[in-house]
């Protein structure tokens, strides 16, 4: 599916349910991300990249001030008046959207005059692989509606509404990654974060000038723990900085984890570790695009997946499949992306390589009796932006 058919499918699909055409079409990119896992909540550096799989919502006005939104993604459209936005009532999809809708009126929006819209969503971003299908959703729909209603948000604080929906109405404590890689990126670049300043760096990527492709492995595997997991390294992580006596874990020089060790336990110490050496991974990994390009990355990447698998312990057997495989098979470096317990693996293969490792990958999960994973590549993508 070109993007081109994304918005054509995204304004058919608002006519055929409103009878009007919409006023405009906008979208929005999901992310994978390079490297810098569980450091945003920890006040550190991640380094997302938008990949060329959107999300695309129609905006069609309406002459009440209702908000309405539908998405091929659910048989019924939800309504609810503008007036009437309970944070605590959406449920379900409409959550996303509804709640950038309650999250733009947090950050001061003023809607008392606002007349009300219809909201149709497409996407093809595929869901629940750890490549933020939901990001997508919430940045095309903040950012349509900051534009239609005049809002004159910046697109830092747009990632920040999108967050708020996410945490507040949806009720997921992610952090900002997702949203700042849907709305900050560039093409063929990605978005260096510092989640304590929130000031965001574009380092160009330039994977295909160096022979290289992104190859995506979705396990199509989301464990019955994640949720559960993710809420209990956000809590090792606090606990460790606490004992620690840092306000978070981006405070804690590197040097000082022989400390750390001895007044941890051992599970937390190696939380601490991994939250710490990742945090320098990033670093490591912008400076090495500066000056030796994408050829330069792959031992930290390789490294970032080992620091998973083994100190924050969020990998499966399927992701260190999908990494050792294409590592045998030509890649330069891999790693599990995303929250982890599931989701996608990255990795950085020769462009002469991908149709080889991705059958590997293939074989490999046939072998082990696992799920056939889907298997694609991608190429960093620009951010949010107005279609027609
Ligand atoms: P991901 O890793 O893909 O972001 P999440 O669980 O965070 O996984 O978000 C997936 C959820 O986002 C879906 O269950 C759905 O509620 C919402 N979503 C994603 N794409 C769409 C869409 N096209 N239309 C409506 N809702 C969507
Ligand atoms: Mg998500």
């Amino acid at each position: 599916m070109t993007g081109t058919d994304l918005v054509e499918r995204a304004a058919a699909g608002l006519k055929d349910r409103s009878g009007r055409p919409p006023a405009g079409v906008w979208s929005a990119p999901g992310r994978a991300n390079l490297i810098g896992e569980h450091t945003d909540y920890n006040d550190g550096f991640v380094f997302p990249f938008a990949i060329d799989r959107r999300a695309a919502v129609a905006l069609g006005d309406r002459d009440d001030r209702a908000v309405r939104v539908s998405s091929s993604f659910a048989p019924d459209p939800v309504v609810v008046h503008l007036d009437e936005l309970d944070p605590d009532a959406q449920h379900g999809w409409s959550a996303y959207p509804l709640g950038v809708v309650w999250a733009l009126r947090e950050f001061g929006a003023d809607l008392a005059h606002a007349r009300g819209v219809d909201l149709h969503l497409e996407s093809d971003v595929p869901v629940g692989a750890g490549l933020s299908s939901s990001a997508a959703i919430e940045s095309a729909v903040a950012l349509a509606l900051n534009e239609h209603w005049g809002l004159g948000f910046d697109r830092p604080t747009l990632a920040q509404v999108g967050r708020l929906a996410e945490n507040r109405v949806v009720g997921a404590p992610t952090g900002i990654l997702d949203q700042s890689a849907a709305l900050l990126a560039e093409a063929d670049a990605g978005v260096f974060l510092d989640c304590r300043s929130l000031d965001a760096e574009v380092v160009p990527l330039h994977f295909a000038e160096a022979g290289l492709a992104v190859l995506v492995v979705d396990t199509r595997v989301e464990h019955a723990h994640a949720t559960g997991g993710y809420a209990a390294r956000r809590s090792s992580c606090e606990a460790g900085a606490r004992a620690l006596g840092v306000p978070s874990l981006r405070e804690l020089p590197e040097r000082e984890l022989p400390r750390a060790r001895e007044l941890l336990d051992d599970e937390t110490f190696r939380r601490v570790r991994h939250v710490v050496t990742e945090n320098r991974r990033v670093l490591d990994t912008v400076r090495a695009l500066h000056e030796g390009g994408p050829a330069t990355i792959g031992a930290l990447l390789d490294a970032s997946h080992a620091s998973m698998r083994d100190d924050f312990e969020i990998s499966t057997p399927e992701l260190d499949l999908a990494v050792e495989t294409t590592r045998a098979a030509g890649a330069i470096g891999a790693r599990m992306t995303g929250g982890g317990f599931g989701g996608s693996a990255i990795a950085l293969v020769p462009l002469a390589r991908v149709e080889e490792a991705a059958g590997a990958v293939r074989a490999a999960f046939a072998a082990a009796g696992h799920r056939e994973p889907g298997t694609f590549t991608v190429v960093p993508s620009p951010g949010a932006r107005r279609e027609r």
